[in-house]
C-alpha cells in the first residue's frame, strides 16, 4: 500500500487534506494524524472492520483496547451508557485537551474498539488537526498511538513513517507535538475515580475538579505487583523500548554521573557503543560516544516532549547500552518516569 503523506500548516489551511483524510476515513481507511500529546492512528471507531485494521498495522495485541476521539459534547451521548457528573466536571475543566476518561460503553460502541471491554476510552483533543479531521470525516475516530506496538509513541510524521510507512493510508504531518506524553487516563466506570495512566494531568489538577481520586497501583511501582494487573490493559505490555539495553540511574548529580562514567568505561573495554541520556545542566559531566540531552530539569516540558524522540535516536544511533539519568518529579516527573521505566523494563540502580 502506498502511503500518501500530507503536510498540515495551521495557519496555512488546505481544504483539500482534511476532504482526502476524511474520505478515506469514512471508507473504513486508516490515517495517522498529530494531536496535542503523540500522533495517532485513527480509524471509523464504529467499524468494526477499521478497528482490526489498526491492531494489524500496528502490530498490537487485540485486547489492548483504543481511545475513541471526540470533537463535541453531543458524542459522548452516543458513546457513553452514562455520564457521571465527574465526567461533566473533568471535561469542563480540560476538554479539549490531553485527558482520556473511561465510562460505560453504549451499544454503538463495537467490542472489537474497546478490546472487548464494556467500557470505552474517550478524548476530546486540542490540536486544530484532530479537530478538523473528526468534523471533516463525520466519524468518531478510535485512535492509538501511531507506531508499531512496543515502540516510543510518534512525536513527529517522520517517526510514524518510519513504524507504520506503507501499512496505512494517509499520514497528516503537523510537525512536532507539543506534549510528547500520552494522555492522561481516569477511570470513571469505578465507584472512586482512578488514574489509570499518568500524563500531562497530574492527580492534583485531578483532585482540584473532582476530590480524591485513586492511583492505580501498578503504575508508581517499580515493577508489576504479584497477582496486580493494570487496569489500562495497554500498561501491562512493554513499551516505549529502543533496541538497545536501557538502564536508569538514580541519586544525586555527581554520583549518578561517576557511575554513568564507571558503567560506559566498562562496557566500552568490551567494544560496545554506549550512550547516555542526560539533561542540559549536566551534560558536560559525561565521557561518552553518544550524549542524548533531552530537555532542562528547569523545564519538565522539554524533557516530556523530547523523550520519545530521544528513545528512537538511540536506535538510530545503534546504541548497545544506554544509561539514563532519572528524571523524576513532583509533576510531569511521575509520567515521564512512567514511560522511561518501561523503556527501560524497570531497570533501575538507586544510589
Ligand atoms: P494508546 O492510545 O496507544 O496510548 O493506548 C490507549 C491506552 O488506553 C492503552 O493503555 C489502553 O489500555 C487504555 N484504554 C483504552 N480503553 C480502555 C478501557 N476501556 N479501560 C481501560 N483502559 C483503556
Ligand atoms: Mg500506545
Amino acid at each position: 500500500m502506498k502511503t500518501v503523506i500530507m503536510k498540515y500548516d495551521r495557519d496555512h489551511k488546505d481544504p483539500g487534506v482534511m476532504e482526502q483524510a476524511g474520505r478515506i476515513l469514512r471508507d473504513g481507511g486508516l490515517v495517522a494524524f498529530p494531536t496535542e500529546t503523540v500522533y495517532g492512528l485513527g480509524g471509523d471507531a464504529l467499524n468494526p472492520r477499521a478497528s482490526q485494521k489498526i491492531y494489524a498495522a500496528k502490530g498490537r495485541p487485540s485486547d489492548n483496547p483504543l481511545i475513541v476521539h471526540i470533537a463535541d459534547m453531543e458524542a459522548l451521548k452516543v458513546l457513553a451508557r452514562e455520564i457521571p457528573e465527574n465526567a461533566l466536571k473533568l471535561a469542563d475543566r480540560f476538554w479539549p485537551g490531553p485527558l482520556t476518561m473511561i465510562l460505560n460503553k453504549s451499544d454503538a460502541v463495537p467490542h472489537e474498539t474497546t478490546g472487548g471491554l464494556d467500557t470505552v476510552a474517550i478524548r476530546m483533543p486540542s490540536h486544530p488537526a484532530a479537530y478538523e479531521l473528526i468534523r471533516s470525516s463525520g466519524v468518531y475516530i478510535a485512535a492509538p498511538s501511531a507506531n508499531t506496538s512496543g515502540r516510543p509513541s510518534p512525536t513527529l510524521a517522520s517517526h510514524v513513517e518510519e513504524d507504520l510507512g506503507g501499512r496505512i493510508d494517509m499520514i497528516i504531518d503537523g510537525g512536532r507535538c507539543d506534549i510528547g506524553l500520552e494522555s492522561s487516563i481516569i477511570d470513571l466506570s469505578v465507584p472512586v475515580p482512578t488514574i489509570l495512566r499518568p500524563g500531562y494531568i497530574t492527580r492534583a489538577m485531578f483532585e482540584d475538579v473532582i476530590g480524591h481520586v485513586d492511583v492505580d497501583p501498578t503504575i508508581v511501582s517499580d515493577s508489576l505487583i504479584p497477582g496486580q494487573k493494570p487496569k489500562a490493559p495497554g500498561m501491562r505490555y512493554k513499551h516505549y523500548a529502543p533496541r538497545g539495553d536501557l538502564t536508569i540511574v538514580e541519586g544525586g548529580r555527581q554520583a549518578v554521573a561517576a557511575k554513568i562514567n564507571e558503567l560506559i568505561a566498562l562496557r566500552e573495554s568490551q567494544g560496545r557503543r554506549t550512550a547516555v541520556i542526560c539533561s542540559e545542566e549536566t551534560r558536560n559531566l559525561y565521557r561518552c560516544g553518544i550524549r542524548e540531552t533531552i530537555g532542562s530539569r528547569e523545564h519538565e516540558e522539554s524533557i516530556a516532549a523530547n523523550l520519545y524522540d530521544v528513545l528512537r535516536r538511540m536506535d538510530r544511533d545503534g546504541a548497545e547500552y544506554i544509561y539514563s539519568e532519572s528524571f523524576a518529579g513532583a509533576g510531569l516527573g511521575t509520567a515521564i518516569m512512567n514511560r522511561l521505566l518501561k523503556a527501560a523494563g524497570h531497570k533501575i540502580i538507586r544510589l
